[in-house]
């Protein structure tokens, strides 16, 4: 019987074979169930490795009344340095307000859909509607809202540094509180009065507000008179052709597909029983798991390692070239996003560089067995079963 199978209502006992006990005082058995090999680690897990987990359901809920949104920054995680990321949803005609911020923003559609506006750095226009599967990227310092459509929507957010909040945005309603009234009139060309009826709420409450849902595309387009839109910041990334290998799919977007994008992101599906292969990477690697469940072991150098369970909802972390794998420890596919702050998606298989090797150098190392090395694939297939 797997750790995975003990847990339930029960909780589980921090007992493995002969070592450990079981636990005597207060306990929370619903999340010792989620998290069997924290509360019973595999064997080889060893040393201090710093926590790698958050979920959002743990999160702080910002509600409002054109929806909400929880995030995940290094005050929540506080190893996850490179990227932030947050959780939004828009009722129908909600609207984020129009804003900008230092960080770049990626983002992906998780349910529904949303109409998106930015202004380019060319002083282009650029509005476009996304629906579940596609993604967008916002270069730092650009303007531009979100809205949701008649079916509303939930997305992911991931911005290019930890120490973003999604509360310290630049906001437009901010702007005109904290300008003096004489500089916004000479700076429009109006008279002081026209700005007497600025909403009076805006103590970062306006953020994110009920309002109309939009008019359909043609017409918001059509309104744009001022010059040839903007284009290239959307990306279809569930309506690519995925990678296809055993044991699952694997989709890269990056700058080889979306030129525009300052965060590269892999969408994996790894079936029941397969296992995202021992790999690391160049950057730090930030994860949300859309569905399913799965277990990742981080192995940290000098005998650290450490393994923690993911499911729906969750957000891991691994730091720059630590190795690690993802198995689906569920019985539904799991598919999971991995984000890295860098245009360029890359990674190193350690099942591909032993394949790649001159044998005797592999053999020496590990006593493996010739044939086995033999049997090496050369290319790297990222999902194994
Ligand atoms: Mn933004
Ligand atoms: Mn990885």
């Amino acid at each position: 019987m797997s750790v995975a199978e003990v847990g339930g209502d029960e909780g589980i006992e921090p007992v493995r074979g002969d070592e450990g006990g079981s636990v005597l005082g207060p306990r929370n058995p619903a999340v010792e169930a989620q998290n069997p090999d924290m509360n019973v680690p595999p064997v080889t897990d060893s040393g201090t490795v710093p926590n790698l987990k958050m979920s959002y359901a743990q999160t702080h809920a910002r509600i409002l009344s054109g929806g909400w949104a929880r995030e995940i920054t290094v005050r929540e995680l506080p190893v996850a340095t490179e990227i932030a990321g947050v959780n939004m949803r828009l009722n129908p005609g909600g609207m984020r307000e129009l804003h900008w911020h230092k960080e770049g923003e990626w983002a992906y559609m998780i349910a529904g859909s949303a109409r998106i506006t930015l202004l380019d750095a060319e002083g282009r226009m650029f509005v476009e509607d996304v629906s579940r599967g596609g993604l967008w990227f916002f270069p730092a310092g650009m303007p531009h809202s979100i809205q949701g459509l008649e079916d509303g929507c939930e997305f992911l957010l991931a911005f290019d540094s930890g120490s973003f909040s999604e509360n310290e945005t630049f906001l437009i309603t901010d702007l005109f509180d904290h300008t003096p009234k004489d500089v916004l009139a000479k700076n429009f060309g109006v008279d002081e009065s026209e700005f007497d009826a600025l909403p009076t709420d805006i103590d970062h409450t306006r953020y994110m507000f009920a309002a109309e849902v939009p008019p359909p595309i043609g017409s918001d387009q059509a309104l744009m008179a001022g010059g040839p839109p903007s284009t290239g910041f959307t990306f279809d990334m569930d309506g690519m052709t995925p990678a296809k290998v055993p044991g699952g799919t694997v989709r890269v977007v990056d700058r080889n597909n979306f030129p525009a994008t300052g965060i590269s992101a892999a969408l994996l599906e790894i079936e029941p029983g397969a296992m995202r292969e021992i790999h690391w990477h160049f950057n730090d690697e930030w994860q949300y798991y859309l569905s399913g469940r799965g277990r990742m072991t981080v192995f940290a150098s000098s005998g650290k390692a450490r393994t923690f369970d993911y499911r729906a909802g969750d957000v891991g972390y691994v730091p720059f070239a630590m190795s690690h794998y993802v198995e689906n420890t569920g019985d539904e596919t799991l598919r999971m996003l991995a984000l890295f702050r860098s245009p360029t998606y890359r990674d190193v298989s350690v099942r591909q560089w032993m394949a790649m090797l001159p044998p005797e150098i592999v053999k020496q190392h590990l006593n493996l067995s010739d044939e086995m090395i033999a049997g090496l694939p050369k290319a790297k297939q990222s999902i194994v079963r």
